[in-house]
């Protein structure tokens, strides 16, 4: 079945047996575990071309792979055609545009690396591993969205091969309502196999907010930080918060190993000094435990949370957005904490608000813009407690799910959940099934939080 794609595309296909194969289909979350029918391993337009077409005259659903990074595993898929894009990772800055022309599988780190040379950066998240297409097609929350929004307000165009296997340019101009479904859609549509992203003047150096404090104090500290964001600047409000138990690790002091903290991270997106002012009473919430701000190169803080997400786990994740963390919301969380099953856990809040709020709902598919945080969970399984995750972030999101706001989730971070998908588009889900019947009408780009053709 596969000779007609493999002469095509060579030793770029991989079939179960091929010695790549199975490094190939792993992702990050290795509690996922799934064997497609082939792998394609793409290294231009021309074999993700080739791929689409080949799965769509054999009826075979396709998978896409950006980076892996997905905590649904939806890179990967069982008896698909799985399109792994992560040979397809330039990155080149057009200046005289302003924009940084992205392949489709190239990681937050790759970007940094390349914007940062010209002191310029595109909004993008928080682990530089990171794959950016699922991220930006989804969302993107990172240190830059309150002063220039989320990635994907940032998309200003994209190359797309679409079902029929056909590359097309997607911009304002050219297919304008495929243009609005990619820009919080998901990977429903097509395979990106190049953004454009609007560049803004960042760093190099930036003031980065590094605070540690005792958990025992995050219910004040939560309470404070609140009153902070009420009048912070947009510049000022992406503030990242991260409940955790501190590992065993040999760069930490005996005293704090498996201690539970509560981190703060974030930078003044603008001048160094005036966000040493403004962000002064984010350092004195509590007595901290450690206090590592200062100013430092952006790319370099870009990846400070590296470490913190080893490969290689199996993890079980979910996420709701907030309208605001009440107590009754704050006591319920820590309690959670204090009683989680296994001691790798990150519970994050980020703080939502400035540009990434102003855009309207229903300007990008991306509707939750009035929410003003979100919470991000994660269960790391070690050896035979992958049930007691499971149960802990389904108790976690179910406990939690009366009081968040519209009962959304952030698609970016949790797994196949119709009713979270539909909650998160809103007034936009019957725009994007429309989108959806026109383009992908056979439903080929299924494995991803899908929006089903009605027909
Ligand atoms: C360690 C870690 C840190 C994270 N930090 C952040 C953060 O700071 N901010 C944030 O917003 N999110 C963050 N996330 C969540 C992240 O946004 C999602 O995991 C995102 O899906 C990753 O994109 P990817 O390309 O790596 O994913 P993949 O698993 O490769 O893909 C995810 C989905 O996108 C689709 N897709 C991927 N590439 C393409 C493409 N080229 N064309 C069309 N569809 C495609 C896939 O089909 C799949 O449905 C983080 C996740 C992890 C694991």
């Amino acid at each position: 079945m596969f000779n007609i794609l493999e002469n095509q595309i060579g030793s770029r296909l991989l079939l179960p047996g091929n010695e790549r194969y199975e490094e190939t289909r792993k992702v990050w979350n290795t509690a996922v575990d799934k064997q497609p029918a082939a792998i394609v391993v793409c290294e231009s337009e021309e074999d993700v071309s080739a791929g689409v077409k080949f799965a769509k005259e054999n009826h075979l659903s396709i998978s896409i792979r950006g980076g892996g990074h997905h905590v649904g595993g939806f890179a990967v898929c069982d008896g698909g055609l799985m399109i792994d894009l992560s040979q397809m990772r330039s990155v080149v800055v057009d200046e005289s545009r302003q924009v940084a022309l992205v392949e489709g599988g190239a990681t937050l780190g790759d970007i940094d690396l390349e914007t940062q040379k010209y002191g310029l950066a595109v909004p993008t998240g928080t682990v530089s591993e990171t794959g950016v297409a699922g991220l930006a097609l989804n969302g993107g929350l990172g240190y830059l969205r309150g002063k220039y929004g989320l990635t994907c307000d940032n998309i200003v165009g994209a190359r797309v091969v679409t079902a029929d296997g056909k590359a097309i340019d997607v911009n304002e101009e050219n297919h304008p309502n495929l243009f609005w479904a990619i820009r919080g859609g998901g990977g429903n549509f097509g395979v990106v196999t190049k953004f454009e992203f609007a560049l803004h003047n960042v760093g190099p150096e930036v003031f980065a907010l590094d605070v540690m404090y005792d958990l025992k104090d995050a219910k004040e500290i939560i309470q404070k930080l609140q009153a902070f964001l009420e009048q912070a600047p947009d510049e000022a409000v992406s503030i990242n918060l991260t409940a955790t138990v501190l590992p065993p690790a040999p760069f930490l002091p005996e005293i704090l190993h498996f201690k539970k903290v509560i981190m703060f991270t974030g930078i003044y997106a603008e001048d160094v000094s005036e966000g040493e002012t403004i962000l002064k009473p984010l350092r004195e919430l509590a007595e901290p435990i450690m206090d590592h701000t200062g100013v430092m190169p952006f790319a370099e803080y870009q990846k400070k949370l590296d470490p913190m997400v080893p490969e290689h786990v199996r993890v079980y994740g979910t996420s709701l957005y907030f309208d605001q963390l009440t107590d009754e919301i704050i006591d319920q969380l820590l309690y959670k904490i204090y009683n989680a099953p296994a001691p790798s856990i990150l519970v994050q809040l980020w703080a939502l608000g400035g540009e990434m709020n102003r855009v309207p709902a229903t300007a990008t598919p991306y509707a939750i813009r009035d929410a003003k945080f979100v919470l991000l969970v994660d269960c790391m399984a070690m050896a035979g407690d992958d049930d007691l995750c499971k149960q802990w972030i389904d108790s976690v999101y179910g406990g939690l799910l009366p009081f968040s706001h519209k009962k959304a989730s952030y698609l970016n971070a949790i797994g196949s959940n119709e009713e979270a998908t539909t909650n998160a588009f809103q007034e936009n889900y019957a725009r994007l099934v429309e989108i959806k019947e026109k383009y992908d009408p056979e439903n080929l780009f299924r494995h991803n939080h899908n929006i089903k053709p009605s027909k």
